[in-house]
């Protein structure tokens, strides 16, 4: 999908697979909202990436589920590398950004949040017995958020390209 915003440092793009296996491999990031007044929120948030969509799980009230509600447009930010170099005077870093609408899952689905809450379960405490049953125990007071993604962009740092073109 083209953006409105093209990376100006186009060498720094992490590719499709490199951003999704970031989506894949990291425990949190930023959910970004903006409510219908225009005022920013920004809130750390666990995630489960299923190579396509988003998915969070949160209480099933307070002020991120407010803000989607009236505008369900977010950002969600991972920060995959973030190694500060004091003589060098720079970071080196790897992120993803995902743009996308925001979707809260009906009550009435149980399936599909039943579904995204295996998802969590798998990568959060894959060793872990009683899946099933903490599954059951939380669906009752949980909500889901599904985030359908309108654009992925993945960007690091210029020493990391440099790196491995010198491999
Ligand atoms: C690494 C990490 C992972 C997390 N994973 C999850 C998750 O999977 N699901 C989940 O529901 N929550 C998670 N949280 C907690 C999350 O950041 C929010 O606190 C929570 O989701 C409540 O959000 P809300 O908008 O409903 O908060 P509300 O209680 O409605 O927020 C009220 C006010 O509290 C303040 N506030 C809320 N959260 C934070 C915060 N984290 N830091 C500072 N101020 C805050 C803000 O000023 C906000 O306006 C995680 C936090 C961290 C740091």
């Amino acid at each position: 999908m083209d953006s409105l915003y093209p990376m100006r440092r186009f060498r720094q793009k992490l590719t499709d697979s490199e951003c999704s296996a970031i989506l894949e491999s990291n425990t949190s990031g930023v959910l970004s909202l903006t409510d219908g007044s225009g005022v920013p929120y920004g809130v750390p948030m666990s995630y489960c990436w299923d190579g396509g969509r988003l998915y969070f799980h949160c209480a099933k009230e307070g002020r991120k589920l407010d803000i989607i509600r009236a505008n369900p447009l977010v950002s969600f930010c991972v920060t995959d590398m973030d190694t500060v170099v004091p003589e060098k005077f720079t970071t080196y870093f790897r992120s993803v950004i995902v743009s996308g609408r925001a979707v809260i899952a009906s009550t009435e689905n149980e399936a599909s949040r039943r579904a995204a809450l295996g998802l969590f379960c798998g990568k959060y405490s894959p060793d872990i017995p009683g899946k099933e049953k903490e599954i059951s125990n939380s669906l009752p007071r949980v909500t889901i958020i599904e985030v359908i993604p309108e654009e992925i962009s993945g960007k690091q740092a210029i020493e990391l390209v440099r790196g491995n073109e010198n491999k």
